[in-house]
């Protein structure tokens, strides 16, 4: 089952919190939405627990990481199967922010 090799891949660990969690607690979150040129395939894929995905929500993972710093470090130390360039779009989005709030 793919879910499960997902988790096996991250070692049970949520990419947002890094802590540890059973299957069941677990969730399958999108680095890029669907609508965004995300598919399904595991580089696009990272093991989220509940609570995390929750807290995250609906927006896009560049703003939940922005206003989330511990989450932003965990997220970049752990989430090291994701495709490159996924990662690289999430990096130049949180630029994106970082600057914004220099600004105001
Ligand atoms: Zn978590």
């Amino acid at each position: 089952m793919k879910r499960n090799s997902i988790f096996e891949r991250d070692e049970y660990r949520c990419v947002y919190c890094g802590d540890q969690f059973p299957a069941d607690e677990l969730t399958l979150d999108h680095v890029q939405p669907r609508v965004r040129g995300g598919d399904r395939s595991e580089g696009n894929l990272v093991t989220a627990c509940k609570g995390c995905n929750t807290l995250k929500g609906h927006q896009r993972l560049s703003a939940f990481l922005h206003q989330a710093p511990d989450a932003r470090v965990n997220f970049f130390r752990y989430a090291v199967h994701v495709w490159p360039r996924h990662l690289r779009t999430v990096r130049v989005e949180l630029e994106m922010l970082d600057a914004e709030v220099k600004k105001a």
